[in-house]
């Protein structure tokens, strides 16, 4: 392997994983973003509760409910 070939490679890679950072970016800002309204019972989740726990998709209520009927499973 030539070193211009190596360096065509390695230049080749990092656009590579760039576009593959950038993509995973993309998904963690909408991640990050959270759900404005709760999966349980549609409502509006707390603004506060989204801010402090951003991957949230339910409401307090709901997330407590479902955190009971999962150790009740187990
Ligand atoms: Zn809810």
């Amino acid at each position: 392997v030539s070193l211009q070939n190596r360096d065509y490679d390695l230049a080749d890679m990092r656009a590579e994983e760039e576009r593959a950072v950038g993509i995973l970016r993309a998904q963690e800002a909408v991640r990050r973003q959270g759900e404005i309204f709760c999966k349980g019972c549609k409502s509006e989740i707390d603004p506060e509760r989204r801010a402090a726990l951003p991957s949230a998709d339910r409401c307090i209520d709901c997330a407590k409910r479902r955190e009971r009927s999962k150790r009740r499973r187990s």
